[in-house]
């Protein structure tokens, strides 16, 4: 399977994310063209900040280690991500001391994007990772305006929103 075609089971994934009322991030973690963790975020059912989807793939991937007998660190190196949005600070950080081998994304994330957006990550690591990037993009901001639209009860005030706030607060102190 190519990079497009996880791209959609990635996007399924977030899809349901959506449903469950989380923001819709949908990850794989593809070794040897198998698929050995699909992750969403889980931040709302956990209540906790950290519960990423990219986190929660590096859970099964130790997971799947531990019970093959395998070499975390070297199965790692093989792993290419593949997720619908692109990984925040956290997340890329982490994903680059793992050094996975490939990060494949959809769509930036303007607000917390750890491979370019916000932060560039990798700068800051010695790691052979490349980083793919706009993959589906169309699909993947779809998902997330369909979250950020506000129709969610557990959806965050979006930034347009706030900053239309504070300029309608700043007119009126002018
Ligand atoms: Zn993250």
């Amino acid at each position: 399977m190519n990079s497009l075609t996880w791209m959609d089971v990635a996007l399924e994934q977030a899809e349901r994310s959506l449903k469950a009322g989380e923001v819709p991030v949908g990850c794989l973690f593809v070794y040897n063209n198998e698929v050995i963790a699909t992750g969403s975020n889980t931040v709302n059912e956990t209540r906790n900040a950290t519960r990423h989807a990219e986190i929660n793939c590096i859970d099964q991937v130790l997971n799947f280690c531990n019970e093959k007998d395998l070499n975390y660190k070297e199965v790692f190196c093989d792993v290419d991500v593949i997720v619908t949005v692109e990984p925040c600070i956290m997340c890329t950080s982490a994903l680059f001391q793992l050094q996975v081998r490939n990060i494949i994304y959809g769509c930036a994330n303007d607000r917390f994007g750890g491979c370019s957006s916000v932060f560039e990550v990798p700068k800051i690591y010695n790691s052979k990772t490349k980083i793919v990037g706009g993959i589906k993009n169309d699909e993947a901001m779809a998902l997330l305006k369909e979250f950020y639209k506000g129709t969610n009860p557990n959806a965050p005030e979006s930034k347009v929103k706030k900053s239309r706030k504070n300029k309608d607060i700043n007119t009126k102190n002018v």
